[in-house]
């Protein structure tokens, strides 16, 4: 059974009433307050049509202080909420599971200041990650991070879901990049912790608390974040490998010999470029002339042509002549990259046309990735196509297992077995996905028992109503223990 159909409504929420749509009304106005089902049936459905809510009411608040009288005000009323950003999450963590109020913070999304010398940049939640890389192309910068999603989820979402993507090797996580921000708690406080500066160490740092909490523990409004310079020379290798240990050889080999110019390495395996071509319009195999088992994209990112292309090739070359890639090909112009990247990011949608699809994002040593993968396909057999593809640089593994339709037949086969065998190996079992609702009671698998509690305990201190996602990242039942 799901999880969503194993969970009860909490009896303390309220019921929205007429009196508070009133309220909301005041002091939102018409715009803000959306109650047009056919808005908030989108609002309440999930990007994989998995998780579904029932709520009401979607409030689209455009400034902090009006996020904040919507908080003060649910808090009060004990009115549960869910932070929702552009909605493509991938663990049910921004849909409601029952009446939550849905808050969107996607009218907030004005830039507010851009430091051309320094490059950070500030911005309200609501900004759309793709938008934000444009303004920034035009100011000579790039974003830290860059995902599949980037044309509908916002900087909030990202912040809130610590988003990785295919820029963490050489940009590090948002822990890192994310400067400040600014976060409205349950109770409607707004915490300003928008600093821009690079070090500050005046006690604890709190903003963290906040990156990766998926919505749990407040609303995050703005974002002051380090964005990198734009260099002019990139550059892009598709290419193969016939077995996993050449990929993680070459992963090896591009660290070293790369290096100062490797922006991103991921890898795909047959079943995931089979599946883009398929279901895909338009994309070709980049390598036709035979079938391999693994593919891997190299991106490099400098600042002189001549030097990296040099690298470039003498590095393809040697995995060449050693026999650590079989085939590969270097993207011609812009139209070529963007259709490299188009495979790789177009697997979640790919999948999404193929059926049912069950979906696990681990963290896993890489040395032992695939061994999940073959092992998973051992105990399926024929019922199910295993897909693998991820961020091989990061040890990140998204394992998917593709279907006709989803069965409680083959999520038992699937089911402790995938989470048991990477709490064994010490992985994770939410490299960047977060846990959402889909894997709250999960946690354990990742986490001891005493990190548990004090997450429970925190959670408590900053939303003792627990009003603000609720259901999801902890296990409900600890919550009502602690
Ligand atoms: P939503 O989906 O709306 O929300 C996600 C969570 O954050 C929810 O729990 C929600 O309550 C909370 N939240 C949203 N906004 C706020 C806010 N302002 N304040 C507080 N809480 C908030 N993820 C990766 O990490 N790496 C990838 O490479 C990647 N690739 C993807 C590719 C595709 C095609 C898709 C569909 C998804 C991918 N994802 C990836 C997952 C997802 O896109 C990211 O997690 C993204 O960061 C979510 O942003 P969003 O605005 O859509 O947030």
């Amino acid at each position: 059974a799901s999880v969503a159909s194993t969970t009860q409504r909490n009896p303390d929420f309220s019921k929205i009433t007429s009196d508070d749509i009133t309220y909301f009304k005041k002091i939102l106005g018409e715009r803000g307050v959306v109650q047009d089902e056919e808005k908030l049936d989108d609002a309440n459905t999930d990007w994989m049509r998995k998780h579904k809510g029932s709520s009401k009411l979607m409030l689209q608040p455009r400034t902090t202080k009006e996020v904040s009288q919507i908080l003060k005000y649910c808090n009060s009323r004990c009115l549960a909420v869910v932070p929702q950003g552009g909605n493509t999450g991938l663990v049910g963590g921004s849909v409601p599971v029952f009446d939550e109020v849905i808050i969107n913070v996607g009218s907030m999304n004005n830039i507010l200041s851009f430091d051309k010398v320094s490059g950070i940049l500030v911005c309200e939640a609501g900004c759309i990650l793709e938008n934000l890389i444009s303004f920034l192309d035009n100011q000579g910068f790039i974003m830290p991070l860059d995902l599949g999603a980037k044309g509908s989820c916002q900087i909030g979402g990202n912040v809130s879901t610590n988003a990785g993507g295919l820029r963490l090797i050489r940009y590090g996580s948002l822990h890192g990049s994310v400067l400040g921000l600014e976060a409205v708690l349950a109770n409607g406080t707004v915490l300003d912790m928008l600093g821009t500066l690079r070090k500050d160490n005046t006690g604890y740092d709190l903003k963290h608390l906040f990156i990766g909490c998926e919505g749990s523990l407040g609303i995050v409004t703005k974002v002051s974040i380090l964005t990198p310079p734009k260099l002019s020379s990139v550059n892009l290798a598709f290419l193969a490998c016939e077995d996993y240990a050449s990929c993680q050889k070459l992963l090896l080999e591009a660290k070293r010999k790369l290096g100062e110019i490797l922006s991103a390495f991921e890898f795909l395996d047959v079943n995931a470029l089979n599946l883009v071509l398929k279901h895909l319009d338009g994309l070709r195999d980049p390598l036709p002339s035979s079938v391999h088992n693994f593919y891997v994209l190299i991106e490099t990112t400098g600042s002189m042509e001549s030097h990296d292309k040099e690298k470039l090739e003498a590095f393809l070359l040697q995995s060449m002549n050693s026999g650590i890639i079989t085939d590969g090909v270097l993207a011609q112009d812009i139209n070529q990259t963007s259709s490299f990247w188009r495979i790789r990011e177009g697997i979640p949608e790919a999948l999404m046309k193929a059926g049912a699809v069950y979906k696990y994002d681990l963290s896993v040593p890489p040395e032992k990735m695939y061994e999940l993968v073959e092992e998973m396909r051992a105990r399926l057999g024929s019922a199910a196509n295993v897909v693998a593809y991820g961020h091989l640089g990061d040890g990140n593994l998204h394992l998917n297992i593709s279907a006709p339709q989803y069965t409680d037949g083959l999520l038992s086969k699937i089911e402790p077995f995938v989470y048991e065998w990477t709490s064994k190996h010490r992985g994770s079992i939410s490299a960047e996905h977060g846990l959402g609702l889909m894997k709250a009671d999960k946690i354990h698998y990742s986490k001891s028992p005493e990190t548990v509690l004090l997450m429970a305990a925190i959670k408590k201190l900053l939303d003792p109503n627990r009003i603000l996602n609720p259901y999801k990242v902890l296990p409900p039942s600890i919550l009502s223990q602690s």
